[in-house]
């Protein structure tokens, strides 16, 4: 028995010296750290369209769902936010687990039907929510159609959204294309652009978009089954953008 308790111990400090990250991550998930002057903002890449925000130990919860990782092992969130409704960005499973007394919900109109006690953010409102600012920029298809005048995602309905954390500015974008709105965007320095076809851009759509709203990190996000090698190589060249891989499928 005090064997086996001193192997275990042994193990675990074994594999905190060596996967330090990994331990604090949840479940495994791969993490990115940016300085920001409001301390570090850890990243955690969850899967799909889904994110964890952690700035300096304030939580915030992107399009949670919960078939991408258990829920119960994470933090309750103090800001959630939601894209729009369509089930693999609103899952009310995962709401149930992550909210407390003290979280916050950003969400769009047709959400709140659903969830109950939000605030609700129309395309282009500012509002400040637990001491960040939140900008909701439209997210929609212009091209790309489920039939015939019918967009998969219709104007007026999504939101995506520009988080200012500290000196920097995080652009989740939801489930979009390229649009006007997306391209006046300024002073981005990590956006989180959609990819997954043909409910929203093709790498040349991304590549479009990035080459004009100059954000400072690109990660390709909700990214299906597209190769992402395409995004990598159409901006190479692009100095002034660096484009990261993780698991987002
Ligand atoms: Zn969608
Ligand atoms: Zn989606």
């Amino acid at each position: 028995m005090r064997y086996h308790v001193k192997k275990v111990f042994l193990f675990t400090l074994f594999f905190t010296m060596l996967f330090p990250r990994v331990l604090t991550a949840q479940e495994g998930f791969e993490t990115d750290v940016i300085k920001t002057s409001a301390g570090d903002l850890e990243i955690t890449f969850i899967g799909h369209g889904t994110l964890m925000l952690n700035l300096g130990g304030k939580i915030i919860h992107v399009d949670s769902w919960t078939r991408l990782g258990d829920y119960s092992k994470m933090p309750k969130a103090d800001l959630i936010l939601l894209t729009h409704e369509h089930r693999d960005h609103l899952d009310l499973k995962a709401l149930e687990i992550l909210r407390a007394e003290k979280t916050d919900v950003v969400l769009t109109q047709t959400c709140s039907s659903q969830v109950k006690g939000g605030i609700v953010m129309n395309n282009g409102d500012v509002r400040i929510v637990k001491g960040l600012k939140i900008e909701a920029v439209p997210a929609y298809n212009v091209v790309h159609m489920r039939s015939k005048g019918v967009p998969y995602h219709p104007k007026g309905m999504g939101n995506g959204y520009v988080i200012t954390l500290g000196d920097k500015r995080v652009y989740v974008a939801g489930d979009t294309e390229n649009t006007p709105e997306m391209t006046m965007l300024k002073d981005i320095d990590i956006a989180f652009l959609p990819m997954n076809l043909p409910y929203t851009m093709t790498p040349e759509m991304v590549a479009s978009a990035t080459k004009v709203f100059k954000p400072k990190i690109l990660y390709p996000y909700h990214y299906g089954e597209t190769d992402t090698s395409k995004i990598v190589e159409l901006l190479k060249d692009v100095k002034q953008t660096e484009v990261r891989i993780r698991k987002m499928k």
